[in-house]
């Protein structure tokens, strides 16, 4: 069972591109085969690309999609908001146990620059070199990966960065 992701194509309005025979083309057009494509599921989805101007006022706080949206290229939406989730929670706590709530403050230190810099920057990334059309830029694209992955030390310093590790750690040292 594969999940596969389309652009509707310029001219069709989001009904067209959800019609059963629009869906068999596209998928047609990726894999060729006699057979048609026995689709089980489909649903549209519009890609996003913000962040809150702040994560707290006063008693409320935005964590996970209510705080940052960025396009799915990566799977870092729902990850990004488990860590606001781990980080936020972990005050909370200390703040129900007497804790001053300015530390309230430091989540937001924490976590805000992480989805601008990190999160949607790496998504953005991720959604420009999947639309790349030119080929030479695709292979461009590629090439660079393929020199990523055959470097130890760079591999290492992307896997941190796309399993957002880094992005961990970089919140961590802010105080
Ligand atoms: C196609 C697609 C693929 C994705 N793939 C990945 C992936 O591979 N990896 C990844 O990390 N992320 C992925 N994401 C992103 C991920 O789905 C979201 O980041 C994640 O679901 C956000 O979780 P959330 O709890 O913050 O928000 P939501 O999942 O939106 O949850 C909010 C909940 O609040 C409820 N709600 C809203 N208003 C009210 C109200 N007034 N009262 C009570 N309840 C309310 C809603 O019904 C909803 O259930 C993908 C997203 C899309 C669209």
């Amino acid at each position: 069972m594969w999940r596969c992701s389309f652009y509707p194509r310029p001219e069709q309005t989001l009904e067209e591109a959800q019609s059963d025979e629009a869906v068999e083309q596209q998928l047609q057009s990726v894999v060729p085969r006699q057979e048609r494509y026995r689709v089980l599921h489909k649903r549209s989805y519009r890609i996003h690309q913000r962040v809150a101007d702040s994560y707290r006022r006063g008693r409320m706080l935005l964590a996970g999609d209510a705080a940052h949206l960025n396009s799915p290229s990566g799977g870092m939406g729902m990850n990004g908001g488990l860590h606001d989730a781990f980080n936020l929670t972990e005050k909370l706590i200390r703040v129900l146990g007497g804790a001053d709530d300015r530390l309230l403050d430091l989540y937001v230190r924490q976590r805000r620059p992480i989805a601008i810099e990190h999160v949607i920057a790496q998504a953005d990334r991720n959604r420009r070199r999947m639309r790349e059309t030119d080929p030479e830029r695709r292979r461009s694209e590629l090439r660079d990966l393929q020199r990523t992955a055959g470097d130890p030390e760079l591999a290492r310093r992307y896997l941190l960065n796309s399993a957002m590790i880094t992005g961990l750690r970089q919140a961590a040292a802010v105080s």
